[in-house]
């Protein structure tokens, strides 16, 4: 669709959308009276920032339908966020709805190259998570062959692979990384899959993290990016240009503000992802604060998809370090951690204070063979010295130490008393 076409289809959608809600959920009839924003004089897509925010907390506060803008009756499924950052927050969906969020995921889950010809092993969980069912019902769409593996049981999910012959793998990206390091314990060589695709999301992951799963898998891995309150996965995904993920902005309008002021910020730099739901029944949100922390990438995409793209999420602003009065995303470390020959893509941030002062201890799991370990932690120490200006400890710890994740992982511990 050409950008007018677009923005046109965009303006009429959001129209509806307002007025939808100010008819039929309660809790934006009083925030648009109280603001006096009216859905009846949006004239163009800028008259946006004239509505009030949503955050995750009015989910939580009117939990758990509180938000649903239909009846429960025309509701045909409902799912949960994870949790990652409190109490889950509850979604709904019509009929239409779902209609809808398998035909995203299909556009996305083509972008990354399946094909009718694929077998996909989805190995996000089958629950209440979005992950699994959105991209089950989307590889379906595409005419692939679907195996809903879910979560967990590694060593059946790489017996699975290797049998089923699963040309595409749906999960974290940490979960593939761990997959490939089963894979050799199993004496099973990677290359002799037919493995070809690896869509990964639902977590942060450097670039560096995606060199080293195309390292280590005979995939070309790409991103996409959703969360449950807005739909699920299916809100923007990467195609093969792996260069940024295209947003469904027929669906989605979004803006990137200064998660301070609250401000939009010209294209092209960092900030908060807003969403406003163009197309949804039965939980439309208004500028929704995701909280992800990311930029759009100015410019056309060679694949000449039109949808513009957002670049790789670096973290929420909640998941930010502040260490020492220094803003920390745990994405950087890793990019860093990657970058030292010897060490495993397998790491944990624990973050204390000790005499009034945060510190910050890097553990990180090394290879079997280490040349010499002072080395390392010096090489690591000084790198991120000089890439984010802080000091930190590093602790170097056995391969397969730390803890090991089927969904998201967690890789920061704040022991810190506010
Ligand atoms: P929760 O917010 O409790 O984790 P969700 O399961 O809805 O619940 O997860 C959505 C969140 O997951 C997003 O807001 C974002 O922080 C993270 N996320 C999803 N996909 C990606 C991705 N591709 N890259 C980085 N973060 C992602
Ligand atoms: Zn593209």
């Amino acid at each position: 669709m050409s950008r007018d076409e677009l923005a046109q289809l965009q303006l009429e959608r959001l129209q509806s959308t307002l007025s939808r809600v100010s008819k039929s959920v309660g809790f934006y009839r009083k925030k648009f009276a109280e603001m006096e924003a009216n859905p009846q004089a949006v004239t163009s897509l800028e008259d946006i920032r004239y509505f009030p925010f949503t955050i995750k907390a009015d989910l939580r506060d009117n939990y758990p339908y509180g938000m649903f803008a239909v009846p429960l009756r025309d509701v045909v499924r409902i799912h949960s966020s994870s949790g990652t950052t409190g109490k889950p927050t509850v979604v709904g969906y019509t009929r239409n709805d779902l209609e809808n969020w398998s035909d995203l995921c299909a556009r996305f889950i083509t972008a990354a190259g399946v094909t009718s010809d694929d077998i996909v092993q989805v190995s996000f969980g089958y629950g209440l998570f979005t992950g699994g069912f959105g991209l089950h019902y989307g590889a379906e769409l595409t005419g692939a062959s679907v195996i809903p593996a879910s979560s967990g049981n590694s060593r059946r999910q790489t017996l699975i692979m290797q049998d089923y012959k699963t040309t595409a793998l749906v999960c974290t990206p940490s979960y593939a990384l761990h997959l490939a390091d089963v894979m050799e314990d199993m004496g099973i060589n990677p290359q002799s899959l037919s493995l070809r695709w690896g869509l990964f999301g639902a977590e942060p992951w450097s670039e560096k993290m995606r060199a080293r799963i195309q390292e280590k898998l005979p995939i070309t891995a790409t991103d996409n990016y959703g969360l449950s309150e807005v739909m699920g996965p299916g809100v923007a995904g990467e195609c093969l240009e792996q260069n940024g993920m295209h947003v469904h902005e027929d669906n989605f309008l979004i803006e990137i503000v200064d998660p301070e002021t609250l401000e939009p910020l010209p294209e092209g730099e960092t900030g908060e992802l807003v969403i406003t739901t163009l197309h949804k029944e039965a939980l439309p949100l208004i500028r929704y604060r995701t909280r992800d922390i990311t930029s759009i990438v100015p410019g056309e995409c060679a694949c000449e998809r039109t949808g513009r793209r957002i670049r790789k999420i670096q973290g929420r602003s909640d998941d930010m370090l502040i260490i020492r009065g220094v803003n920390v995303f745990p994405s950087q470390i890793e990019e860093v951690l990657f970058e030292i020959e010897g060490t495993e893509p397998h790491y944990m941030l624990i973050i204390d204070r000790k005499d009034n002062l945060d510190y910050l201890e890097v553990h990180v799991e090394v290879g079997d063979m280490i040349p010499q370990q002072s080395n390392i932690v010096a090489r690591i120490r000084s790198r991120i010295q000089s890439v984010l200006g802080i000091g930190v400890e590093v602790r170097l710890v056995e391969p397969k130490s730390l803890e090991r994740f089927d969904d998201k992982a967690k890789r920061v511990i704040d022991k810190r008393e506010f």
